[in-house]
């Protein structure tokens, strides 16, 4: 199957670029211009696990009637609160003003990625871009010049030991004149096209952590919709490790809890899981 523009991967960013595109098209009345976007989770927003504070300003210009269009961004954040926990049971709440200005989330939304994820598709399809949910892709294909051509969908219908089952169907070849990677931060293809056009040249190298995150249903009489709190110390501090939390207070009584480790901990016994409990 042929294509104008082939997009791996319907998060935010891949998604955003599909509409991008179609929007342009059909502005320059060129409305035959083709879109996929292929995804591997079932459905849009399956595989975003996020429950997030964003910033609206890139939606501002990519749908800037996004409320009227009722975008899921129902949660505007009303407050910041920063702590650095000395125990389990001190805690300083820093002072406004020496809080670095990133955690300021003034005119921010608090959200569920996954559902502004699936309306983001609902936009896109409108614009008729081509979704394929379901599709992961498998492989890159070349030219002989050695661009990419286009991308080879994961076969259908393959048991857990390698065999074909009755419904095997084998992948298909998508081609395009151009493919936009948007895996996310560590795609398998991604991570083939950095090696292969050294991509990673003159960058530092790619840095990790631990990220472990739940979402909550609290007792309502201590919710506080609209809240963002963030901190750091305890526990982590007791375990020779570093690291940080938030609790995101949602709609629906919702909390978004997590805990993200530095992976330059020294003590192998420590339990991320655990500390985050
Ligand atoms: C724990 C955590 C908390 C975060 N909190 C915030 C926050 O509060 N605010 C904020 O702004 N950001 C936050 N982020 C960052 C934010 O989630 C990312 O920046 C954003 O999701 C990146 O979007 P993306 O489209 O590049 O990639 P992703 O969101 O990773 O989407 C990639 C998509 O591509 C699909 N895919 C991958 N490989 C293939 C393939 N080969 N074939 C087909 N489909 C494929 C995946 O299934 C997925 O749907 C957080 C991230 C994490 C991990």
């Amino acid at each position: 199957m042929e294509f104008d523009v082939i997009v791996v991967g319907g998060g935010p960013a891949g998604l955003s670029a599909a509409i991008r595109l179609r929007q342009q098209a059909i502005a320059a009345g060129n409305d035959e211009f083709m879109v996929c976007v292929v995804e591997k989770g079932s459905e849009f927003g399956a595989h975003i696990l996020s429950g997030a504070v964003i910033e609206p300003r890139a939606l501002d210009e990519l749908i800037p009637d996004w409320k009227e269009k009722g975008a899921p961004l129902n949660v505007p954040a009303i407050e910041d609160r920063v702590y650095m926990l000395g125990s389990e049971t001190k805690a300083t709440k820093l002072m406004d003003s020496v809080v670095p200005a990133l955690m300021h989330n003034d005119g921010n939304y608090i959200v569920s990625l996954g559902n502004v994820v699936r309306w983001l598709a609902e936009q896109a399809e409108e614009l008729e871009v081509m979704m394929f949910p379901g599709f992961p892709a498998a492989d890159i294909l070349y030219n002989d010049d050695g661009s990419v051509k286009g991308i080879l969908t994961g076969d259908m219908g393959v048991a857990a030991d390698g065999e074909e089952k009755p419904s095997f169907e084998p992948g298909y070849e998508l081609l395009a004149k151009y493919t936009i990677f948007s895996e996310g931060s560590r795609g398998h293809l991604g991570k083939r096209l950095i090696s292969r056009f050294g991509l990673d040249n003159d960058s530092d190298p790619q840095h990790y952590g631990i990220g472990l995150k739940e979402l909550w249903d609290i007792d309502p009489a201590k919710h506080e919709e609209g809240v963002v709190l963030h901190g750091s110390g305890w526990p982590l501090s007791d375990t020779g490790s570093s690291g940080g939390w938030w609790l995101y207070h949602a709609e629906n009584n919702q909390v978004s809890f997590g805990m993200v480790i530095d992976l330059s901990y020294s003590n192998p016994y420590m339990s991320p899981f655990d500390e985050m409990q």
